[in-house]
């Protein structure tokens, strides 16, 4: 990762097709379109990528799971359980629903831990945002059965796992939703985009409708079709489809090498006793766009941030300590800051995400560095990078 990278001719070419058109916009302009539907296009690629019978372009990631959640029914009066260590767009997406989040604890699979999941649910509960971070799989199957027992909407966010499974199954696919991110960073990009994938015809009328003013698109004008519901804009544009459609063809090819960079880099770092990896419930179904490690405690971790960051191996990341991904630095969702007044406000009780106790997040996260895998590296420079690792990390043990 990431996908730009491997920019080439095919997303080229892509994009020449709608600028040729001038068809910009998804819906209508049937005589211009030479056949074009860049964005419906994308649309069945995905439905065959991740074995789904219906996927809906948006035009981000955040969009995604927001309208996802809406979709699914949550806001003023429920709490939504999401792990500590995700992207901002989980908080803003639930807080902007108007509902409460509620951390779960994580585990060494830095996803949610199901054995910790039943003490957070309380009557207010109405749904898991469950996300697969840094290219893995959270234990997806073992949560949604907990959500089945609760009555509890399944959502997933699969922004940083594109082309991840568990035992065969495509990530996205165990929850109602699930949510996809082609933004700049992501395995595969469109510039910006998102999209939703869904298990029912019912629910993917109701996310095309919600992405684009409650349009229920079922009418042969644009003018004519009947709006069942409000909605807003998230529409995504052709031209951003072009470039996601050209990306896409190229997923597996960047998921066997990150792999195969993964492979070297574990094989190389294994002989250290101090180092282990993150648990992977499904080792096949990793996307590899991260290598996650850990080390002993918080102290040596940071030595060996210090250590990499100095000896020249870039791209290592301590979450920990980062604002947009973990909870400890969000201040701006604790104090609740916003443009304009949201019904959390009205709530008298400090609200049970505000101050959270979260020892075992603590623990795996004070002891994880992850390491971005570039598609851009050989393997032989994959092997020398390794190597330069194993003589930073030997030295603390
Ligand atoms: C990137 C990301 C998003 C948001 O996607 P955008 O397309 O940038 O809006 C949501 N969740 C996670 C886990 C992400 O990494």
């Amino acid at each position: 990762m990431p996908g730009f990278e491997k920019f080439g001719d095919e997303e080229r070419r892509e994009l020449q097709d709608v600028l040729d058109n001038g068809v910009l916009m998804r819906y209508g302009f049937d005589p211009m379109r030479n056949g074009h539907w860049k964005v419906q296009e994308f649309e069945a690629a995905l439905c065959e990528r991740l074995d789904a019978p219906y996927a809906h372009c948006v035009s981000s990631g955040t969009a995604a799971v927001w309208s996802a959640l809406v979709c699914a029914g949550v806001g003023d009066g429920h709490e939504v359980i999401v792990p500590p260590f995700t992207f901002v767009a989980s908080m803003e997406a639930i807080l902007f629903a108007g509902a409460v989040p509620v951390f779960g604890e994580i585990d060494e699979t830095l996803g949610l831990d199901p054995s910790r999941l039943a003490e957070v649910i309380t009557p207010k509960t109405k749904a898991v945002m469950l996300v697969h971070m840094c290219g893995a799989m959270a234990q997806v199957d073992q949560i949604k059965e907990i959500c089945d027992h609760h009555g509890l909407e399944l959502i997933e966010d699969v922004a940083q796992a594109m082309g991840g499974s568990l035992n065969g199954t495509p990530l996205g696919r165990f929850g109602r939703f699930g949510c996809f991110s082609f933004d700049p960073v992501k395995t595969i990009t469109s510039a910006e985009g998102g999209a939703i994938i869904t298990h029912t015809e019912a629910d993917y009328r109701l996310v095309d409708a919600f992405t684009d003013h409650g349009h229920d698109h079922l009418g042969a004008d644009r003018g004519q079709d009947r709006h069942p519901i409000m909605g807003l804009n998230f529409r995504l544009s052709e031209l951003h489809a072009a470039v996601g459609i050209a990306q896409l063809r190229k997923l597996d090819g960047f998921l066997e090498h990150q792999r195969a960079i993964r492979d070297i880099l574990e094989t190389t770092l294994a002989p250290l006793d101090h180092v282990s990896f993150r648990k992977l419930p499904d080792r096949a179904g990793d996307t590899a766009t991260f290598f996650s490690f850990f080390l002993q405690d918080a102290d040596m971790t940071q030595a060996a941030v210090t250590g990499l960051t100095d000896g020249g191996v870039d791209g290592c990341f301590y979450w920990y300590a980062n604002n947009w991904h973990y909870y400890k630095s969000w201040d701006h969702f604790r104090d609740l800051k916003t443009p304009h007044p949201i019904p959390l406000q009205r709530l008298d009780q400090p609200m049970r995400y505000q101050n959270p106790s979260l020892p075992q997040s603590d623990d795996v996260m004070s002891r994880c560095i992850s390491m971005l895998i570039k598609l851009s590296w050989s393997l032989e420079e994959a092997q020398e990078r390794a190597e330069k690792m194993k003589v930073i990390l030997s030295s603390l043990g």
